[in-house]
């Protein structure tokens, strides 16, 4: 059995499992579109972490001195939580405090793209977000903030539509310093 032909066959049996007959009409093309929506919302590991690194490596040092926090807030995205691989969505705030580079501005939307696009809980990912940044451009500080919906909570078990869960993850002076933190969590209110 060839690789596509073992892939189609797994979501047959997903197919089967929930109790419908993967060989009716309207189910007979779904495991390849579920194939090829898998390789979109699953993009995330494709990338290394030396890959990340390199996404985040292309940076200005012509700042004039900027050193203020830069905030880059409301950034969408969707993941899926690994313990029931449903959707979880919401938006993304990171705040860094710049060390003598600052990043292009597209490129912190990407790192969350990348994390996001993978199996996640929403604690790890937000960890692995400002741990990425902080390690990577040396920055004095970073702050990443994620609410987002878990449709594992608003349409199973509680069924508790609309709730969000937030977490944040401090690193550096974020951390250690409460004004610095404060003014973060101003901008990004
Ligand atoms: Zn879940």
């Amino acid at each position: 059995m060839n690789k596509i032909t073992r892939q189609i066959s797994i979501i047959r049996n997903l197919i089967s499992l929930i109790g419908d007959n993967p060989d009716r009409e309207g189910l007979r093309e779904t495991p390849r579109r579920v194939l090829r929506s898998y390789s979109e919302l699953f993009s995330g590991y494709m990338y290394s972490d030396i890959q990340i690194r390199r996404v985040l490596q292309k940076t200005f040092t012509e700042t004039h001195d900027y050193d203020e926090i830069i905030v880059c807030k409301n950034i969408p995205f969707m993941s899926f939580c690994e313990h029931h691989i449903l959707p979880f969505q919401g938006v993304c705030h990171i705040g860094y405090l710049p060390n003598k580079v600052v990043v292009g501005l597209s490129k912190l939307p990407r790192l969350v793209d990348i994390y996001s696009k993978r199996l996640q809980i929403q604690e790890r990912m937000t960890m692995e977000i400002a741990s990425m940044i902080f390690s990577t451009l040396k920055s004095r500080g970073v702050g990443v903030i994620i609410e987002a919906e878990h449709l594992c909570v608003a349409c199973r078990g509680v069924k508790k539509v609309g709730s969000r869960m937030v977490t944040s993850a401090m690193l550096g002076l974020f951390r250690e310093q409460a004004e610095t933190r404060q003014e973060f969590l101003e901008l990004t209110r």
